[in-house]
């Protein structure tokens, strides 16, 4: 299952980019000795392991399509440190273009894999860490961005693919990082020495991490002045002593052993991301690494500028995705004669129209976007958040859609093995013939395709990923402007505008609404 794609096409010019294609970037992973434990063994090459390969294929897309002359302007863009081509996920967005230009890069890429790509984490942690850097400096004289500039030139230079590691473990909810049983609960530092800081804990769901050069860590929330130790952002390389990660399993994983390339649905790509849990056991960074130091009071930023830019991304990524599955419920109908049915070619319009509203709402919070104090632009954040929480309806219903027009045709499909048996591939391909011209087999496939983008892990992470449907909830109920609403409507019924009786955050700054 080598993956039916040629990275190697195209080649930049010497000058640009030290990683540039698809096989550059796999030929970079065999290059490092990451710690990855898979079924309770070492993973010895990403790239070659057959749990692990599909997503780095994916990845290497993002790296692919970059030196493809039709998707350059897309794939690539200048740098406002260097002046530089870099590629687009190591850039920081200096405009409103820059941002719409990332959605509509990211659907392109969900449409060329039917996956997750991963690149879009560590992308989101740079634009995330580098404005609240900014301000942490301007608040404090602190030089935090000259190290993080520093840093971010090299990523850009090298073209590294950085995974944005937010997520703690945890632990107790109800208790916050400094109060539980269990320090380690949240990624904490342990030592602070002459050259640098030593720190101890857990990431979970990375997605990207095993096939990923760099690690960018943020705080996971808001924090007080109780959590000192546990506020801080750095970058460490992906095999840094003390780093072990476990790397998840995923529906259906263990087809990828048996050579049942048809049965995988997707052998190229994986279903999902590749989520790994990144442990650090007493990893050391040193201070041109660290980027944020105790400053409590910028972790609710950080984290909220990081989850407003990964929640824009999935309108893109995802509608790429429902592009797919769309093309392929088309096919199968065509393939089973069914296609020219109204019921068929009603339920492929309710696909189109979730999908084309999904991606809505990812290009108008990127077209609503707005500068930082760094001169870094953010998305609007409510609409990055419904459009994050449209992902976790929408997406379900166009999967609800392709299943119930694949019929229960994909529940019985025997497996490659007895399609290819001397016994009984026969009875198989007699069988399973739909519309004659149209090879058995090509319909088999494009079964497994849509079970693969249905189900499992694959839909969790559409539900989960950047943030559970409640965290988008909290913040659409936040940012609501419920005051200035509620003037609105006493305005037009008449009721003098009295003492605000009713207290609730809604101020927003960057929004505009008009009255
Ligand atoms: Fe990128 Fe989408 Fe994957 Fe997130 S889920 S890393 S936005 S492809
Ligand atoms: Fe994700």
């Amino acid at each position: 299952m080598a993956g039916d794609y040629d990275y190697a096409r195209n080649e930049l010019e010497e000058d640009e980019m030290k990683i540039k294609t698809g096989i550059e970037y796999m030929d970079s992973l065999k290059q490092l000795n990451p710690v990855i434990y898979y079924m309770g063994k070492k993973i010895k090459d990403v790239t070659e392991h057959p749990a692990t390969a599909p997503h780095v294929r994916a990845a290497a897309m993002t790296y692919a399509i970059a030196v493809q002359d039709e998707y350059k302007d897309l794939a690539t863009a200048t740098s406002h440190l260097t002046g530089r081509t870099i590629g687009r996920f190591t850039h920081v967005h200096q405009s409103v273009e820059d941002l719409i230009k990332k959605v509509k890069l990211l659907r392109l890429l969900g449409q060329k894999t039917g996956t997750c790509f991963q690149r879009c984490v560590g992308f989101d942690g740079i634009n995330a860490v580098y404005s609240t850097v900014y301000e942490i400096d301007q608040k404090y004289k602190t030089n935090y961005m000259e190290r993080f500039k520093k840093w971010l030139i090299r990523i850009q230079d090298e073209n590294l693919m950085v995974v944005g590691a937010m997520t703690d473990p945890k632990g107790d909810r109800s208790k916050g990082p400094a109060e539980q049983k269990d320090p380690d609960q949240y990624l904490h530092i342990v030592e602070r020495r002459e050259n640098g800081i030593v720190i101890r804990g857990a990431k979970l769901h990375m997605t990207g991490a095993v096939n990923s050069h760099e690690i960018l860590i943020m705080p996971t929330t808001a924090m007080n002045e109780s959590s000192k130790d546990y506020a801080f952002i750095c970058s460490v390389p992906i095999d840094a002593p003390g780093i072990i990660m476990i790397f998840g399993r995923q529906a259906n994983d263990s087809r990828r052993d048996m050579n049942e390339s048809i049965d995988v649905g997707k052998p190229s790509f994986g279903v999902v991301g590749g989520e790994a849990v990144i442990v650090f056991e007493d990893v050391f960074v040193p201070w041109e690494n660290v980027f944020m130091d105790g400053e409590t009071d910028f972790t609710g930023l950080v984290v909220h500028r990081f989850a407003a830019h990964h929640r824009a991304n999935y309108g893109a990524c995802k509608t790429g995705l429902m592009d797919v599955l769309t093309g392929a419920v088309t096919y199968l109908a065509h393939s089973q004669g069914t296609a020219k049915g109204s019921h068929v070619r009603d339920k492929v319009t309710e696909m189109i129209h979730l999908s084309e509203t999904l991606y809505s709402s990812s290009i108008a919070c990127s077209a609503e976007g707005v500068p930082t104090s760094s001169g870094a632009y953010m998305v609007d954040t409510m609409l990055a958040n419904v459009c994050k929480h449209n992902v976790t309806r929408f997406h379900f219903e166009v999967a609800r859609l392709a299943v119930d027009l694949a019929g229960g045709f994909i529940a019985t499909l025997p497996s490659e093995h007895d399609l290819q048996s001397e016994e009984v591939g026969h009875l198989v391909k007699k069988y399973f013939l739909g519309v004659e011209g149209i090879p058995v087999e090509d319909r088999i496939k494009i079964g497994r395709l849509i079970e693969a983008m249905t189900g499992g892990t694959a839909m969790v992470e559409s539900m989960h990923g950047a943030g559970s449907p409640q965290a988008q909830r909290i913040m659409i109920f936040r940012e609501g402007q419920l005051n200035k609403k509620m003037k609105l409507a006493k305005a037009l019924a008449g009721i003098p505008q009295r003492k605000k009786f009713y207290h609730h955050n809604s101020a927003r700054s960057d929004r505009n609404i008009i009255f």
